[in-house]
C-alpha cells in the first residue's frame, strides 16, 4: 500500500510556492487556543500538557497571556477581514486560568478579530471543586459551552487514570456547569483498567442522569510515549471492549443522543459547531504552544504547527518568530485524503459540493478512489454525499487510506 508523503518542515518567509488550488469561497473560520498546563500529567495522556509545578515549563499566567496576544497579532495577516464563528480553548486544563485571566484572553481576542454575535466559545475544564467556583465568572466573560473531563465516576478508575478530581467533585461540577452554561459536554472513557461491563454502563448512566445533551465517549488507548504505554495496565480484551461499546451506544441512543461523529453524541441542535467545522475541512487559526492550524486562501491551503514546549513557544513569539515550527502549503495530491480524514468521521458525511468547494478539486480527480471505496462496501453509493457505510464507519482508517496520495517507488 502507498504511504503518505511526509513533507519536510520548512519555515516560510510569508510567501508560498504557487499552487494550482483555486477556491471560489473560503470555509468558516474558527479559533483554537491551547493552554499547555495541567495540575499533574495523567498516565494515559499524549496531549501537549505539562504539570503546572514542573519548573522546566515555567507557568506564569500573565506571561502566557501576553504570548497568546503576540501570537494572535502575528497571525492576523493569515485571516485579514475574516470573522470567527467559534472559539475552542483546549489543553491541557484551561480552567486553571483565573477568571481575570480568561476575561483578559477573550478581551484580547475580541479587540483583534471580528466575531459572530452568536459565537460558540467552548472551554475545556477539569471537574474539580476549585474549577467549578470559576464557572459563573467564565460565563460572564463570554464562555457559552463547557466541556468537562469527567472520564469516570468510579473512584477506583479515577485513581487508576491519575485524575485529580473525585467522583463527588465531578457530580458537583456538572450541577454548577448546568447552572451557568446552556451547553455542557461530558467526556467519558471506557475500556478502563479492570473495568467490568456493568461498571462501564454505570459510568455512562450516571453521566446521562443529568439530562446531558452532549457526550464525548472514548475507549482508553495506550498511546506511545505515555506512562501507560511503558507500564501497560490490564485493560479489557477486544470482546469485552466490543460488548461495552455496543451497550454504551444503545444507552446513548435511548437517551436521545445521536452519534454525529465517531466519538461525539448529542441531542438535536446540541452538536459542537467548532468540532463539526474542524471535521468538515473548515479553517481554524491555532494559537498557543503546540497548536495546529489550517487556513485557506483563494490559491492555497496552509497548515501551521506551533512550538510544543511552552518556554520555546513563548521565546519564539516574543522574538517575533510567530511560534512556528511548521508552515506548509498542503500539496494538491494530499487534499482529498485530508478532507476525507475529517469528513468521513461524521455520521452524515459531507456533500460532494463541500468537497469541491473546500479542496478546489473535482469529483473526477478522485473518481477511481471513490469507485474502489464503493466497490469495497465502505462508502455509500450516492456520491452526491460522501458518507461511510456502517462497514466503512467500523473500518474508518481503511476507508480513509483509499484517498492517500500514491507515492512512486524509487
Ligand atoms: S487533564 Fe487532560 S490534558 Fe491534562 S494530563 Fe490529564 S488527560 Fe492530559
Amino acid at each position: 500500500m502507498s504511504k503518505r508523503t511526509i513533507i519536510p518542515i520548512q519555515l516560510a518567509e510569508k510567501s508560498y510556492p504557487s499552487q494550482q488550488t483555486h477556491l471560489e469561497s473560503l470555509p468558516p473560520l474558527s479559533l483554537y487556543i491551547h493552554f499547555p498546563w495541567c495540575e499533574k500529567k495523567c498516565p494515559y495522556c499524549d496531549f501537549n500538557s505539562h504539570a503546572i509545578n514542573d519548573q522546566g515549563t515555567g507557568f506564569d499566567e500573565q506571561s502566557y497571556l501576553d504570548a497568546l496576544c503576540h501570537d494572535l497579532e502575528q497571525s492576523l495577516p493569515l485571516i485579514w477581514g475574516r470573522r470567527v464563528h467559534s472559539i475552542f480553548i483546549g489543553g491541557g486544563t484551561p480552567s486553571l486560568l483565573s477568571p481575570e485571566g480568561l476575561d483578559r484572553l477573550l478581551a484580547d481576542v475580541r479587540a483583534r478579530i471580528g466575531m459572530d454575535s452568536d459565537i460558540e466559545i467552548t472551554l475545556e475544564a477539569n471537574p474539580g471543586s476549585v474549577e467549578a467556583t470559576k464557572f459563573a465568572a467564565y460565563a460572564k466573560s463570554g464562555i457559552t459551552r463547557i466541556s468537562l473531563g469527567i472520564q469516570s465516576f468510579n473512584p477506583r478508575h479515577l485513581k487508576d487514570l491519575g485524575r485529580v478530581h473525585s467522583a463527588a467533585e465531578a457530580v458537583a461540577a456538572i450541577g454548577v456547569a448546568k447552572q451557568f452554561f446552556k451547553r455542557v459536554n461530558l467526556d467519558v472513557m471506557y475500556g478502563l483498567p479492570h473495568q467490568s461491563l456493568d461498571e462501564a454502563i454505570a459510568d455512562l448512566q450516571t453521566a446521562l442522569s443529568f439530562d446531558t445533551d452532549h457526550v464525548s465517549l472514548y475507549h482508553l488507548t495506550l498511546e506511545p510515549n505515555t506512562l501507560f504505554a511503558k507500564f501497560p495496565p490490564p485493560i479489557p480484551d477486544e470482546d469485552l471492549s466490543a460488548q461495552m461499546q455496543e451497550s454504551l451506544l444503545q444507552l446513548l441512543e435511548n437517551a436521545g443522543l445521536h452519534r454525529y461523529e465517531i466519538s461525539a453524541y448529542a441531542k438535536p441542535q446540541s452538536e459542537c459547531f467548532h468540532n463539526i467545522n474542524y471535521w468538515s475541512f473548515g479553517d481554524y487559526l491555532g494559537i498557543g504552544a503546540g497548536a495546529h492550524g489550517k487556513i485557506s486562501f483563494p490559491d492555497k491551503i496552509i497548515r501551521t504547527v506551533k512550538e510544543r514546549h511552552p518556554q520555546t513557544y513563548m521565546q519564539s513569539v516574543f522574538g517575533n518568530r510567530h511560534g512556528l515550527i511548521e508552515e506548509r502549503v498542503v500539496a494538491q495530491d494530499e487534499l482529498a485524503f485530508e478532507f476525507m480524514l475529517g469528513a468521513l468521521r461524521l455520521k452524515n458525511g459531507a456533500p460532494m459540493s463541500m468537497f469541491e468547494q473546500r479542496t478546489g478539486l473535482q469529483q473526477m480527480n478522485i473518481q477511481s478512489d471513490l469507485d474502489l471505496a464503493v466497490e469495497k462496501g465502505l462508502l455509500e453509493k450516492d456520491l452526491m454525499n460522501l458518507k461511510a457505510t456502517p462497514l466503512g464507519f467500523l473500518f474508518l482508517s481503511d476507508l480513509q487510506e483509499l484517498f492517500l496520495p500514491v507515492v512512486s517507488e524509487l
